[in-house]
């Protein structure tokens, strides 16, 4: 029996936390979630304030009616509480409402695209998909290599932005990894990028809702051009995201959608644009969704993402410290080196990633992810898997792929739940173990580094 340091309970602040669901063993107990890395549930608050303004939604911008009065200035207030939330600046930043990080990040994409010709953008090994896909059909895409424990090698940055000299356009990065947690260093590198004539863009999809984000004044060499993320990561799940960015930049060219809401004339063959954010918001944008990201901030806010950070971290340190002295579990990502959000991928050897997430589930009601977490590339590389090796999964779509199990935290998850957690590991690595049947059909299946040279050689 553990006696827990008195911590704060963030815990009321949740919907849906004590909802039950079935346990292996019999009878149901309380979800446990750890895949806050995907999506969270969301605060009351967010709930509360939607209904409040349920009432008088209306149609925005255009209309004159006293309700779409109000719903227009909610609107736009929402865009400097977003500004205030991440240090950014109204009279020199534009901030964009879009679905979501994805979105955010591939108007950005086509924003900065020059079809004439293909100008450099600089990513990394270490980025979602969301992060990677929307450069490579509209840009020469270079790529940052990692050290040997996944976090960015910044030499390799600075040797690609000084060998592409002076033509890369952007280094684009995540402010933290949702597979190992890993927070970059992100105005160090706004520092190198910005010597080089390049911009910024920090995908934020897994640091603002777990860390403090301070754009900085653009007169710092360490301030940040663009910032994406998304509400629904932040406890305010109604498809709402954004995008943050120097609204001259957005001044240029046609929206990528174009329709209602994004022009000021129209003629029968002429069009001219309205100014950002506007012309980049095409057709009736998402009002409730902005009340749900502002009820977040405010709430978040309220507590100091200081205090936020915190609290997870315990979590992080008080999990990861008991993940270390289990002798079957193989961790991708150290306490020591980096700076980390809440997020822990590991396997237990010999037991395939996606059959300790179901038993999790299905014995324990742990929700957890596994697999690559749409980061395939990096995961491949914590892996320490071959690029070349990945063609058999291509050739053959029915064989196991390899992967991770993922825990990652949310404000409200406890030292109680990962206790349940490792109590159930303990049980799954134990009672697999004893099935020789299933090892010796499975064992072949865990693609960790351990078992590396059994993959290799098959
Ligand atoms: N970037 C990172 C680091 C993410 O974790 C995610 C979501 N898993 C995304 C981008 C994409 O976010 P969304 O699905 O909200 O577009």
């Amino acid at each position: 029996m553990h006696i827990f340091p008195f911590r704060p309970n963030y815990r009321e602040l949740f919907v849906g936390l004590e909802n039950l669901v079935p346990q292996g063993k019999g009878g149901s107990a309380p979800a446990v979630n750890f895949d806050n890395a995907a999506t969270t549930p969301p605060f009351y608050k967010v709930m509360q304030e939607i209904n409040q303004f349920a009432p008088i939604y209306s149609s925005i911008h255009r209309g004159t009616g006293y309700k779409s009065v109000l719903s227009s200035q909610v609107y736009e207030r929402a865009r400097k509480t977003v500004l205030n939330f991440v240090g950014g600046l109204s009279d020199y930043n534009t901030v964009i409402f879009v679905k979501n990080t994805t979105e955010a990040i591939n108007k950005l994409a086509y924003r900065l695209w020059n079809p004439r010709k293909k100008e450099v953008i600089l990513t990394t090994w270490m980025e979602h998909h969301s992060n990677l896909l929307p450069w490579r059909d509209k840009f020469q895409v270079d790529y940052v290599e990692l050290d040997e424990q996944g976090s960015l090698n910044l030499e390799d940055l600075e040797r690609k932005l000084q060998r592409h000299q002076g033509a890369v356009k952007l280094v684009t990065v995540s402010g933290a990894s949702n597979v190992t947690g890993i927070m970059n260093p992100i105005h160090r590198i706004a520092e190198m990028a910005h010597r080089y004539q390049a911009k910024i863009l920090v995908d934020a999809a897994q640091l603002a809702p777990h860390a403090a984000i301070e754009m900085r004044p653009i007169s710092s060499p360490e301030h940040i051009d663009f910032l994406a993320f998304s509400a629904h990561k932040m406890y305010a799940p109604f498809g709402i995201g954004v995008l943050i960015g120097p609204r001259q930049v957005f001044e240029q060219g046609s929206p990528e959608h174009s329709g209602g809401g994004t022009v000021r004339l129209v003629t029968q063959d002429r069009v001219i644009w309205d100014d950002p954010p506007y012309k980049e918001e095409a057709g009736t944008p998402n009002i409730l969704g902005v009340v749900a990201l502002v009820a977040a901030i405010e709430t978040l806010s309220g507590i100091g993402m200081k205090t936020v950070f915190k609290q997870e971290e315990h979590l992080l340190q008080y999990a990861q410290r008991k993940l270390e002295k289990m002798v079957d579990v193989e961790l991708y990502a150290s306490l020591t080196t980096s700076p980390r959000i809440g997020v822990i991928p590991f396997n237990i050897v010999g037991i395939h990633h996606e059959r300790v997430a179901q038993l999790l589930s299905r014995e324990g009601g742990i929700a957890v992810r596994n697999g690559c977490f749409c980061a395939q590339p990096y995961v491949q590389k914590l892996l320490r898997i071959p690029d070349k090796d990945m063609g058999k999964f291509m050739d053959n779509p029915l064989l196991p792929r390899p992967g991770m199990v993922r825990i990652s935290f949310g404000l409200y998850n406890t030292c109680e739940e990962v206790d349940q957690l490792l109590t159930l590991l303990q049980e799954i690595t134990v009672s697999e173990r004893n099935k020789t049947k299933f090892l010796s059909s499975s064992g072949k299946l865990g693609y960790t580094s351990k078992t590396l040279s059994y993959y290799n050689n098959n």
